[in-house]
């Protein structure tokens, strides 16, 4: 069989999949979980897989909403990312029950190509994308060792072979002040509040002095108890994204410049807390966005290169791509004034578009895992790897 033919069969494997991945979709979108809670979910995709003769290890990387399900038993090996995180509020805003469903078909319409070409189709289960960055552990626990080449779709308002992604670090700080009545004795108190708001006037203004493609932006989690005491603890939760690991390292330090001035200028004690799990820039393997793109577009989409109109975002497939080859493309299910993280976004997941865009990013991953199965072709993209 050529790899047309093999092609036609896999968009032929994920038609017959149609009523089960949009019902799977549905129920994801349903019944939304939240990171690392994704136990629904997970067991679902889980499931299905099983069901479809693949070989299933639940809770790997020390993560129990975390899963592997492999078709085939040698390499290449050729990872299928599936997310299923959902948003506090407003459940499926981000699409994810997208990215899963799209992954699960696409697994299994590649074991006839694996039947036929050899290697294996691995499909990842990766929990909790949105605030904690699964894939990041997953990295660390050594779950990407033995994957060759790694692929996700994310539902977006536009058909992109290709993401950018920027860097993000998560910084936790703290004031702590000394409390007195507000009236009564405001000189006998040290204002916690007051340094948090310093500090946010101080990011504000080196904001207009930071690359354009930088992001800074932060919420108080906590603002002092009552008006009339003068508040002796703040906090505040921050993210510091950058295109590159080097500026973000040197945004790091200027934030923290703000941070401590505030602490200098009104006397309360500053403390701070970069979280470990550090978003990291995606790394695009372009031999293999070709590929993706071509197979996209012979389902009939138009696709455009990347757009920074789109939004930057960070994920944490970033991470992926810095030791795997890999791609993040996305496929269009709104139109373009819908936007991501909303609750018009999570009903445009579930709408024909919704399960069009579902479909098709199936159909292309497998078609990519025929084209990937070529000889030569893994060569090729390794090569661009490692040229960085
Ligand atoms: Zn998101
Ligand atoms: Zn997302």
């Amino acid at each position: 069989m050529d790899v047309e033919e093999l092609k036609l069969k896999a968009e032929d494997s994920v038609e017959s999949q149609r009523q089960q991945l949009i019902q799977l979709s549905l129920n994801m979108h349903d019944n939304p979980e939240l990171g690392f809670k994704e136990e629904k979910a997970s067991a679902w995709l889980a499931s299905y897989l099983e069901h479809n003769g693949f070989h299933v290890e639940r809770g790997i990387a020390g993560l129990p909403t975390a899963f592997r399900a492999t078709y085939g038993q040698e390499s290449p090996r050729i990872a299928l990312l599936a997310e299923y995180d959902a948003l506090p509020k407003i459940g499926h805003g981000c699409g994810h029950n997208i990215i899963g469903t799209s992954a699960v078909g696409a697994g299994v319409a590649s074991k006839h190509i694996i039947d036929q070409l050899g290697g294996s189709v691995v499909v990842l289960g990766t929990p909790a994308e949105e605030n904690f960055g699964g894939k990041i552990d997953m990295v660390k626990a050594g779950a990407f060792k033995e994957i060759d080449v790694a692929m996700i779709v994310h539902p977006d308002t536009r058909n992109m072979p290709t993401e950018e992604a920027l860097a993000a670090s998560s910084l936790e700080v703290e004031f702590f002040g000394r409390p007195a009545h507000a009236a009564g004795q405001p000189h006998k108190g040290i204002n916690a509040l007051d340094a948090m708001v310093l500090a946010f006037t101080s990011i504000n203004s080196l904001r207009q002095h930071i690359r354009g493609d930088a992001r800074i932006h932060g919420i108080i989690t906590d603002g002092g108890e009552a008006p009339n005491i003068v508040p002796a603890h703040s906090a505040a939760t921050f993210l510091v994204r950058a295109l590159d690991d080097d500026y973000l390292a040197e945004l790091k330090d200027r934030i923290l410049n703000c941070f401590t001035g505030a602490s200098v200028a009104s006397g309360a004690r500053l403390e701070y807390r970069w979280r470990d799990r550090t978003y990291a820039p995606m790394k695009n393997n372009m031999t293999l966005a070709g590929l993706f793109k071509q197979n996209l577009q012979s389902l009939g989409r138009g696709v455009e290169d990347f757009d920074p109109r789109s939004g930057l975002g960070s994920t944490d497939m970033g991470n992926v791509s810095q030791v795997v080859p890999s791609i993040h493309p996305t496929i269009a299910i709104a139109p373009r004034e819908v936007l991501l993280h909303t609750p018009e976004f999570a009903a445009a997941t579930v709408s024909e578009a919704g399960h069009g865009g579902l479909l098709d990013a199936a159909k292309a991953m497998a078609m990519t895992v025929a084209d990937i199965l070529q000889p030569g072709m893994l060569d090729k993209i390794k090569q661009e790897f490692r040229r960085g």
